[in-house]
């Protein structure tokens, strides 16, 4: 439930309710707003029946949260989270694009994007070192090998770095390396990864399940923010529907449904949710219509030849192209670009 204080209330009347809450064992979340405080009780709101709580008089109102997640959700937190990554925020004013190779091949491989992308205005660079790959015989990732070009990719473009981790050795290798741990679709509700993400304090990018519904997705959330973490950036990447023209279905709606019910920014990745080159800049440029809060785009030197995800990976070219096309409809969406 949340507490919603009234306009101008005591400084005094607010500790008294969070001493209350604490008391009987919960954990009061608060929401400094510019008019009103908000305090959202997180555990068993039984144990508050008997405080009469309303009763004091700069108390507002009292709200239910019948949602399953609490720290994720709008009415805990109405203001949107703006989440820094290195010196980039997400979430904000500014449009983040996010790109980069599927997979970290080579350090030459990884360089020559990481200037390609920053010229053309990416301000983080994407890059998989772990590979969920659907054939265990397909290309695994460097592993640490590729940490460490992505963050020597960071030491020489001033870029913020992202890389999925895909166990708990992954996240201990990680965590010295990159600005921002991604955790992909097919370990969404993998909750022990979730928690030990969430632990490291670094900001977690969680992916959309190939099948998960937005309130899965956003309890998947709530598990990395309530180890204390609540620097989460959402992406939503294609779902499985019946459809076999695109690898996925890009559901645009996730964007302002998850800005109804979240506080969490979100962007969107067309090219795992298309699976075909052509389609994505027309997907990208309807994120930013719906109000995505930034890109994620996979890009390739020579993508005929790329060890994962060619065909959807984008020339060098093509995503200068793609960052042109969304520039003025950033900017009339009102995001700076
Ligand atoms: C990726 O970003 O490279 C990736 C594997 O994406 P997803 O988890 O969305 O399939
Ligand atoms: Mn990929």
């Amino acid at each position: 439930m949340i507490i919603v204080m009234k306009p101008n209330a005591k400084k005094e009347s607010i500790r008294n309710i969070i001493q209350i809450i604490e008391g009987k064992g919960l954990t009061a979340h608060i929401s400094d707003g510019k008019e009103v405080t908000i305090i959202g009780v997180v555990g068993d709101k039984t144990k508050l029946q008997d405080q009469n709580l309303e009763i004091s008089e700069d108390v507002d109102k009292i709200v239910p949260v019948t949602e399953s997640y609490k720290l994720a959700n709008k009415k805990f937190h109405p203001q949107p989270s703006v989440i820094k990554v290195g010196n980039v925020t997400i979430g904000g004013e500014e449009f983040v694009i996010m790109s980069g190779p599927c997979a970290v091949e080579s350090r030459e491989q990884l360089l020559e994007t990481a200037h390609a992308i920053k010229k053309a205005g990416a301000r983080i660079l994407r890059g998989g070192a772990y590979k969920p790959r659907t054939s265990p015989y397909a290309f695994q990732g460097l592993e640490e090998e590729g940490l460490r070009f992505m963050k020597e990719a960071r030491e020489e473009t001033g870029l913020a770095v992202v890389c999925e981790v895909t166990s708990l050795a992954a996240i201990e290798s990680a965590v010295k390396y990159v600005d921002m741990l991604q955790i992909g679709a097919r370990n969404m509700q993998n909750f022990y990864l979730l928690k030990e993400a969430g632990k490291t304090g670094l900001p977690v990018l969680l992916k959309r399940g190939l099948s998960a519904t937005i309130d899965e997705w956003l309890n998947a959330s709530e598990y990395i923010i309530a180890e204390g973490n609540p620097n989460v950036v959402l992406c939503e990447r294609g779902i499985r529907t019946f459809e076999t023209a695109t690898r996925n279905t890009l559901d645009i709606s996730a964007v302002p449904v998850i800005k109804d019910k979240s506080h969490l920014p979100i962007i969107v990745d067309p090219s795992h949710a298309t699976g075909v080159r052509k389609y994505v800049k027309s997907l990208a440029m309807g994120a930013v219509a719906v109000g995505a809060d930034g890109l994620m785009i996979e890009t390739h030197p020579d993508p005929a030849h790329a060890l994962s995800d060619g065909p959807q990976s984008l020339t060098f070219p093509q995503f200068e192209e793609l960052c042109a096309g969304i520039r003025p409809l950033a900017e009339l969406m009102g995001k700076k670009f």
